[in-house]
Formats: structure tokens, C-alpha cells, sequence
């Protein structure tokens, strides 16, 4: 298959241009092997991009972003840039990014692969085998909701927020959520507190409108957000896709992170709405790891975060499975074999850098291509 789709590249600062190549390893195989090749381009985000533009993103790398048929993003900031001014810091370009993109839909994965079963706090019957989805609304709802502030009121002050959600807002999300459990195991659970919260109600009601509005081939229950929470440590292999909140999915999707015992392991993608006059879908894919400024430089850093993070961009923005399937299969023969760069090292295995882990997940999809 050739292809001219265009890929934007941010490896950001600290360990992101390092995890980053080792997916651009991949990338350049694709290329090769399955003859799938990707127009790249690099650009400058975060830190990097302050130092040369005093920006965190440039307007024409912004462009550049809404253009590409994907973004592929590795991480941004570190101590050199905590005294910028907030609208330059590091984290200001990852955000205008999410935003301006309108990346609404934040999908984590959260997948324990057998070989690192021992990397998780919880014992290895819980977590053997779980492959969950967290659906996160990213771009909405108390994080955003009007008013907010800090005032007084006759004498008292207040801290206030506002948790607010359009009948379009949570539907967009659940049809998110049922297209990806139509890929996976076909189960969906849509996270509130409606006990509680209007909100909650309201969101209960749209989803289960949205359910019966041609979904019903997908089974959906509603669980209280406290709840979900305790499940996914009680029983998380219960789930197949969680739909969640901004607030909400940003605590149960750390919570679910770490089910799998390794920041180094885990990917994302943000995802945007279909552009009715291009007929593209925006989206970013990142790992869920910072710069990790202890380790950059060194060689040290995971890169099989990011490389999943590939394997996203390929299954969701390009409907690759097959070939997203394979990156998947070569990173847990990679694992099986006892390869670990050292924040997932363990008894009896083999020590190696953040090159030769990219280099070794191509060997393994040299034998599977
Ligand atoms: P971090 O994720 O960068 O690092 C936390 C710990 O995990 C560190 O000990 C680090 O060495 C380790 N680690 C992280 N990724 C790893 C990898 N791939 N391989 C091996 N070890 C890895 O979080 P932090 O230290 O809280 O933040 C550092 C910087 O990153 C801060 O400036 C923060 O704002 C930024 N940050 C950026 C993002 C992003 O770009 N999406 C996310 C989180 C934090």
C-alpha cells in the first residue's frame, strides 16, 4: 500500500526527542516493509520551541498541526523553562495544541503485557491479561465551565467551578466511546455521579439516549464515579471501555495507568471532530510520560511508550489494525525476551538503551512482517 499522508512530528524536550526517534525507526520500517510511507515533518514544541521563538508553539507550527493527517507528539518541559510567564511555558503549546484542535476524545490504554505482570502493585491474578480503554472528555466540563473564580460573598470568600456539559458535548464522547467498543469487546460504562450531580443525571440521560440512537449492538451500563474506582483495583478486568468526564477520567485514567505498573509503557491519543469539508479527523498521539529531565540525554529513557503511541496513530487515524497489531505483537516479543531499558528492569533480564530497545522492536518485526 503507498500513501502520501502527512505525519507532524513534536519530540519536545528532554527525553522526547529521544523516545521519538526510536518511533521514527518504526515509521521508516513501515515505510520499507509494508509500504506505507509517511510525508514527516519536524517541528519545534515546548521548550525548544521557546527558546527559538519565545513561544511554546509557533502559529505556523499550529497550522502545520490542523494540516497533518496526524500528530505524533513526545513530551515537553523541564526546570530551564519554570520561570517563563505561564502563557510561554512549555505546557502552554501542549495545551493550545489540545485545544485549538478541539481533541475532545483522550484515549488511554491501559494493557498489563504478561512479561511485566510483576510491575504492578496489585497481584498478578488481578491484573493478568487486562486490556481496558479509558475514554476521557478532554476538552469540557469543570475544567473549562463558567464562572469560576475566587470571590467574596458577603463577607466570605470563595473557590469556585463550574461542572458543565452540552447535550453535544456528551454525545460526540459516547459515540466515541461505542465506535472503539465495536473494535474491542463491545462493552461500554459510562462514569458519573449522577447520585449527586445534575450533571451527572443529565450526562446518564444523554448517553442512554445516545445507546438506543443506533448503538444497541454495543452493551452500555452506568457506574458512579467512586465506584469505578474501587473496581478498577477490586476487578479493572470487568471493564472493556470506560466513558468518563474531563475531571473524572483525568483521576480514574491515572488510576487505571498504573494498574500496569510502568509510566514508560503507557500511550494516548487526543482526538478531534471529522472536519465536514476535508473529511479529516484532528489527532495527536503522545506518551503519557513527561521529560523525564533525570534521564535525558542518557540513553536510559522507555521509548515503547511512544512506540505504542505509533501504533495508536496507525490503528485510529489509519485503520492500519493489522499493522498496528504487529508493533504490538513486536514490543511484547521484545519484553518476552527479557529486553528492558531500566524503569521496567527486573530479575534475569537484559539491560539495554533506549536505541537498542527501538532497534530490538524492529527485529521482531522484521520476523513478523
Ligand atoms: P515525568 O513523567 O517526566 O517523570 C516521572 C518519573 O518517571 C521520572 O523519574 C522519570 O525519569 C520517569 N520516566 C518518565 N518517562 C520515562 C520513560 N519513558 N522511561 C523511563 N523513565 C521514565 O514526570 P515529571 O518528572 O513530573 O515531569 C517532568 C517534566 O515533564 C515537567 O516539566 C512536567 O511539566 C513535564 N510533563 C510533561 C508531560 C507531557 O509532555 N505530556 C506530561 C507530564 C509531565
Amino acid at each position: 500500500m503507498s500513501s502520501n499522508k502527512n505525519l507532524l512530528v513534536l519530540p519536545g524536550d528532554g527525553i522526547g526527542p529521544e523516545v521519538v526517534n526510536e518511533a521514527i525507526r518504526i515509521v521508516d520500517w513501515m515505510g520499507e516493509k509494508r509500504h506505507f510511507k509517511f510525508n514527516v515533518e519536524q517541528d519545534l514544541v515546548g521548550g525548544a520551541c521557546y527558546d527559538a521563538h519565545g513561544s511554546a508553539v509557533t502559529d505556523a507550527t499550529m497550522e502545520k498541526a490542523k494540516s497533518a493527517d496526524a500528530v505524533l507528539l513526545g513530551a515537553v518541559g523541564g526546570p530551564k523553562w519554570d520561570n517563563v510567564a505561564r502563557d510561554a511555558r512549555p505546557e502552554a503549546g501542549l495545551l493550545r495544541l489540545r485545544k485549538d484542535l478541539d481533541l475532545f476524545a483522550n484515549l488511554r490504554p491501559a494493557i498489563v503485557f504478561d512479561a511485566l505482570i510483576d510491575s504492578s502493585t496489585l497481584k498478578p491474578e488481578v491484573v493478568k491479561g487486562l486490556d481496558i480503554m479509558i475514554l476521557r472528555e478532554l476538552t469540557a466540563g469543570v475544567y473549562f465551565g463558567q464562572p469560576r473564580g475566587i470571590e467574596e460573598r458577603d463577607g466570605v470568600r470563595y473557590g469556585l467551578d463550574t461542572q458543565i456539559y452540552s447535550e453535544p458535548e456528551i454525545e460526540r464522547i459516547m459515540e466515541v466511546a461505542f465506535d472503539l467498543a465495536r473494535k474491542r469487546n463491545k462493552k461500554v460504562t459510562s462514569v458519573e455521579k449522577a447520585n449527586v450531580m445534575e450533571s451527572g443525571v443529565f450526562w446518564r440521560e444523554i448517553a442512554t439516549k445516545a445507546h438506543k440512537n443506533g448503538n444497541t449492538d454495543i452493551e452500555l451500563s452506568h457506574m458512579y464515579a467512586d465506584n469505578c474506582a474501587m473496581q478498577l483495583v477490586r476487578w479493572p478486568s470487568q471493564f472493556d471501555v470506560i466513558v468518563t468526564d474531563n475531571l473524572f477520567g483525568d483521576i480514574l485514567s491515572d488510576c487505571a495507568a498504573m494498574l500496569t505498573g510502568s509510566l514508560g509503557m503507557l500511550p494516548s491519543a487526543s482526538i478531534g471532530s471529522r472536519d465536514p469539508e476535508t473529511g479529516k479527523v484532528p489527532a495527536m498521539y503522545e506518551p503519557v510520560h513527561g521529560s523525564a529531565p533525570d534521564i535525558a540525554g542518557l540513553n536510559k529513557a522507555n521509548p515503547l511508550a511512544t512506540i505504542l503511541s505509533f501504533s495508536m496513530l496507525l490503528r485510529y487515524s489509519f485503520d492500519l489494525a493489522e499493522d498496528a497489531d504487529m508493533i504490538d505483537k513486536a514490543v511484547e516479543a521484545v519484553l518476552n525476551n527479557g529486553l528492558r531499558t531500566p524503569d521496567i528492569m527486573a530479575d534475569g533480564c537484559r539491560s539495554v538503551s533506549t536505541a537498542e530497545m527501538g532497534k530490538a522492536v524492529v527485529a521482531e518485526l522484521d520476523k513478523l512482517a
